[in-house]
């Protein structure tokens, strides 16, 4: 029997839902104090309308990022953290981290906290918006990317540091490697056990949602303990613990004369970089994307370009207890305070969060709210000016995307 994670599948929970449940917002920096917003108002209005005024989400703000450094000296403050972890539903709004010096990415700090481990981002096309790609419909992916592993857990050493230097010593004297002297130094690990949970998630995902497969992203022909342990540890859960619902692609070619059999999910990995020019060159042959924490990172914000734009692509981060939803990209501080704006990622990832509530009527009465506001053309400026539409204000769009809730 495969060791099931509690990690939402997108397919709903079961049970009598909670009518008024608490959820937490928390607006963060740049655009945050604008999109949060805008979402709120959104999913309101949808689960007005989904359920007759009968459902209501209390919303209930905490304070993290700026905002909280200057009320509270510290960016995240421990009641924040508290209050997550008791009310386990997070709305958050962009933060921003300082690159190069300052403090450690606060997102970070709040998966790893709240050992939030499956960043689950879908990426697809909505018509309307101005797609590089020939064909933009084809893109339909969800990518899993593991997010408590990797470069992102933070142990590295500015080069001249005190520490840098035992460390060169250490390595050189007990194990024969020479460090650069004037590199700075940060270590990668990637965990069989963190690689296993995100397998399971990503590959359950793919059962409950019908997905056609599941494809590994690695670049473990360079890093071959860390990637390449990623790839092998991956296929090892799919094979072992998934095998009446997974083929891998040797087993389709060798065995099945190269067509997947039906039921089937495929199974597959893509060197990284190949997986870059696989994904503009035949997005379709994609559907589920497995990534350790970097190339995650690095594909979705790929992806979001091959629909148009990033700023139309929300996320959860999930863990066994906990959920936090927040849009894909980040605080996009030139546009903060001038109602400019896309909201769309936000509203998604709470879209996203219904579901996961098991609100699936309201989930899906906005994204189709959403769907119809862009194909009419009622955008924002990050999509209208590659298109003849006339640009919305974030205030204007909202309306426009709660205007067409509940028409069909
Ligand atoms: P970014 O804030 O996502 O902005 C990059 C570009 O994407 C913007 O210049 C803009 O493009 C476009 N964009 C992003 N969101 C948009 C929106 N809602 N509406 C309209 N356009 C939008 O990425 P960044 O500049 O790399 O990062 C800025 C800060 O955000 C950094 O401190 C970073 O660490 C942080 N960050 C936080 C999160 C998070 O909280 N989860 C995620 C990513 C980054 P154009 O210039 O083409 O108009």
């Amino acid at each position: 029997m495969p060791k099931r994670n509690k990690v939402p599948t997108g397919a709903g929970s079961k049970g009598e839902p909670d009518k008024s449940p608490t959820v937490l917002y928390a607006n963060g920096d740049g655009v945050g104090p604008e999109i949060i917003p805008s979402a709120i108002s959104v999913v309101d209005a949808a689960v007005k309308s989904a359920y007759n005024g009968k459902r209501k989400i209390l919303w209930k703000e905490i304070v993290i990022g700026k905002e909280a450094t200057k009320r509270f000296g510290e960016p995240l403050p421990r009641k924040s953290i508290d209050l997550i972890r008791s009310n386990k539903l997070l709305l958050k709004g962009p933060l921003e981290t300082p690159v190069g010096t300052g403090h450690k990415s606060l997102n970070v700090e709040l998966r790893m906290l709240l050992d939030l481990y499956a960043n689950i981002r879908p990426v697809r096309y909505f018509e309307g918006l101005k797609s590089p790609l020939t064909n933009p419909s084809a893109v339909d992916l969800v990518i899993f990317r593991e997010n408590t592993d990797d470069l992102y857990t933070g142990i590295e050493w500015p080069y001249d540091s005190q520490d840098l230097r035992a460390l060169r010593a250490f390595v050189s004297e007990r194990l024969g490697v020479y460090l650069e002297a004037d590199a700075g130094i940060g270590i990668k690990q990637i965990s069989k056990s963190k690689t296993e949970r995100i397998t399971r998630a990503a590959i359950e995902y793919a059962i409950k949602n019908k997905r056609r497969s599941v494809t590994i992203m690695h670049k473990g022909n360079i890093m071959k303990f860390t990637e390449g342990a990623f790839r092998e540890w991956a296929y090892g859960v799919a094979v072992k613990e998934y095998r009446s619902s997974v083929v891998t692609e040797e087993e389709v070619v060798q065995k099945y004369k190269g067509r997947v059999p039906a039921g089937k999910i495929l199974v597959n990995d893509r060197i990284a970089d190949n997986m870059f020019q696989q994904l503009i060159k035949s997005p379709g042959d994609y559907d589920v994307i497995l990534a350790p924490n970097l190339n995650g990172d690095y594909i979705s914000d790929a992806a979001g370009a091959l629909v148009g734009d990033i700023g139309v692509l929300g996320s959860a981060d999930m863990g066994e207890r906990s959920g936090m939803f927040e849009a894909v990209h980040g605080t996009a501080q030139k546009y903060a305070g001038k109602n400019i704006a896309n909201p769309t990622g936000i509203i998604i990832s709470g879209a996203m969060m219904l579901g996961y509530m098991g609100w699936e009527e309201a989930a899906s009465a906005i994204k189709k709210s959403v769907e119809s506001a862009i194909k009419a053309g009622k955008v924002t400026n990050d999509l209208a000016r590659y298109t003849k539409a006339k640009a919305l204000g974030t205030k204007e769009y909202t309306a426009e995307v709660i205007r067409r809730i509940g028409k069909g």
